[in-house]
């Protein structure tokens, strides 16, 4: 048993992996202009269990590439997916999202909830730029400090967990230096992160302490997730997630 079993436990029961809403994943969508166009070609990388993903589906009736580098999230994604009747519009791909392998220019647009942290915002937007056609749409929600100044030990946090968390306009400064033009920004507020994903994490976290028998290392998990939540409670008006689209310009 490591800390991935831990996550995976924790996190593939959930509908969310991390703050996020459907309405949210829909106002993005029509800030992106892909709404009403046929054929489309999308990445969701770091999909989860798929949420966007299907809102995504629904939404666009696209072709989807669902990546994620869980094939246990991707199983769970598939068989949401099959439920809510969107299947046929998603391919799913066990893949490292710094080692994907889309033809240059083949994607209309790349969405990513949540995830791209996992390579840093800068190098991630850099890196699966080259994917998409010129003109094509890239939708990221990023942590996002919401002010200039903040309580010193909320900075503490996230400069340690996330040395990128920054401000929306160092985001968009970002984007526009790595060949993208900002076509849309907004915060996820808060219940995204309340009623959407720290409450079931909650009642999930509970399970998984008997699941591993209050072992030392599901009981520091367990302390480690729940001071995230605390913190976030406290300090809800310092930070969030941003919502980023923007559109990909010709070289
Ligand atoms: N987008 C989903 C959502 O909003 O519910 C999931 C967000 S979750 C915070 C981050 C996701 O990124 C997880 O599903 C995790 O497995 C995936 N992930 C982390 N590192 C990855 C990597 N290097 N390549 C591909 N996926 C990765």
């Amino acid at each position: 048993m490591d800390e991935m079993d831990l996550l995976i436990d924790l996190h593939k029961p959930a509908f969310r992996q991390g703050p996020g809403g459907d309405a949210e994943t829909k106002r993005a969508i029509s800030l992106s202009g892909l709404s009403g166009r046929p054929g489309l070609k999308i990445a969701d990388i770091g999909c989860g269990t798929g949420a966007s993903t299907i809102a995504l589906a629904k939404s666009l009736k696209a072709d989807i590439t669902a990546v994620d580098f869980l094939p246990d999230f991707l199983s769970e994604l598939e068989k949401r997916a099959d439920a809510a009747g969107v299947l046929q519009h998603i391919t799913t791909l066990a893949a490292s999202m710094d080692g994907l392998s889309f033809e240059p220019s083949s994607l209309d647009a790349i969405w990513s909830e949540g995830a791209i942290y996992n390579i840093g915002f800068e190098n991630g937007i850099r890196s699966w730029r080259s994917f998409l056609k010129p003109g094509g749409i890239l939708a990221v929600s990023e942590l996002t400090w919401l002010t200039q100044e903040r309580p010193a030990e909320l900075n503490e946090h996230w400069s340690r967990e996330y040395p990128e968390v920054a401000t929306a306009s160092t985001k968009i400064a970002q984007l526009e230096a790595n060949g993208y033009t900002p076509i849309g920004y907004f915060v996820l507020p808060e219940h995204c992160w309340l009623d959407n994903y720290y409450r079931p994490m909650q009642e999930n976290l509970k399970a998984l302490l008997e699941k591993y028998d209050r072992s030392e290392m599901a009981r520091s998990f367990v302390a480690a997730e729940q001071r995230e939540i605390d913190l976030y409670e406290q300090y809800a008006a310092f930070v969030s997630y941003g919502f980023f689209i923007a559109r990909r310009l010709p070289d």
